[in-house]
């Protein structure tokens, strides 16, 4: 409730703001929260003299605000950190396709929606975070884990640790899982990971490693940047954590890693539509790629623009890169829906 009202607090803030600068103010609303974004912003307003004016809540916080406001909505460009939720906020029609060479360019066609009927892109990924496995160092070997499918394997029963399977993240990446395994396979996959669980699904990714480290499952699934931020912290007991697992990119002899991104759109009733165009221009651009994947430990996703982040590097052996699934995110979201229902089917809770 506390956050609803600093919310609505800040709209309001935001809407009287507008009416003195229309055209050097542009809306933003915000799914990141990291405090390097501040530099990302402020470099921005400097070098375009358009100041930024920001609301953070949550991917469906966000999507239930643009809802709710309507053509009244001063949003002018909305940051989320999920594909399946860019998919969701693109089929409610929350946002406007925009035409951009720059950002054609910029933005590999897999990393962004596909184009609408009248040629505009409705969204674009900025950068991209793996789904990975950590294991347990000790007990277990990484050719025991280094596929998805391996998770499902018998010879790991009892060793699984995963957050809720109707969570964004692992609806995405069954939705990917889907696409490459159809869902036949998908299906008796789902069950294997339930049959295999250490425990029934509780917490976050993060939850999971520490499961792992304190020896209550040997196997965890977690997005990169949770890892790598226990990896870079300042605690020593999060530090302790990282060291015990190790982690593999699955299926890097295959169809490879499943990815997931975090991505902008212009809103649908934008009042700056050309500032905030010129925004996303410049998130894909080699200065600010950087910052905007720095900032979570991500990977940024421009063409020619590569990671020097010390914990992705120490986690792909040094090189910063791996071999990543070329599926359209997009496709990924759509699935959702099916992907719960098999959820329901096998008992994955
Ligand atoms: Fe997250």
């Amino acid at each position: 409730m506390k956050k609803y009202l600093t919310l609505l607090a800040t709209i309001a803030a935001l809407c009287a703001g507008t009416a003195h600068a229309q055209d050097k103010a542009l809306n933003l609303y915000s799914a990141r929260h990291y405090s390097t974004d501040e530099a990302l912003y402020n470099d921005f307003t400097k070098a375009t003299g358009i100041k930024i004016n920001r609301v953070d809540a949550d991917d469906a916080g966000i999507i239930a605000r643009l809802k709710a406001e309507g053509s009244a909505s001063p949003a002018d460009v909305i940051l989320l950190v999920d594909a399946a939720r860019l998919a969701r906020g693109e089929q409610d029609g929350l946002f406007l396709p925009i035409k951009s060479k720059p950002l054609e360019d910029a933005i590999p066609a897999s990393l962004r929606a596909q184009p609408a009927a009248d040629g505009g892109i409705p969204w674009f990924g900025f950068s991209t975070r793996a789904r990975v496995v950590v294991y347990d160092k000790i007990k277990v070997k990484p050719t025991e884990v280094d596929s998805y499918e391996k998770l499902a394997d018998p010879q790991n029963k009892g060793k699984l640790c995963i957050r809720s399977g109707s969570h964004p993240y692992n609806l995405s990446l069954f939705g990917a899982v889907l696409e490459h395994m159809g869902p036949q396979k998908t299906e008796a996959w789902l069950k294997g990971l339930v049959d295999n669980m250490a425990r029934p699904p509780k917490g976050g990714d993060t939850d999971q490693i520490k499961g792992v480290a304190a020896g209550e499952c040997q196997i965890a699934v977690t997005n990169s940047y949770y890892l790598a931020r226990l990896m870079r912290s300042s605690k020593p007991e999060d530090r302790a954590v990282a060291e015990k697992v190790g982690v593999v990119f699955p299926n890097q002899s295959s169809w490879g890693t499943h990815v997931n991104i975090a991505g902008a759109a212009v809103a649908r009733h934008a009042k700056h539509v050309d500032s905030a165009t010129k925004f996303l221009e410049y998130l894909a651009s080699p200065s600010a790629q950087n910052y905007f994947a720095n900032g979570n430990n991500e990977w940024p996703v421009a063409k020619g623009v590569s990671t020097d982040n010390p914990a992705l590097k120490a986690m792909t052996g040094g090189s910063g890169q791996f071999k990543s699934e070329t599926i359209p995110v997009g496709a990924v979201g759509a699935n959702q829906v099916k992907v719960q229902q098999m959820l329901d089917r096998v008992g994955f809770k």
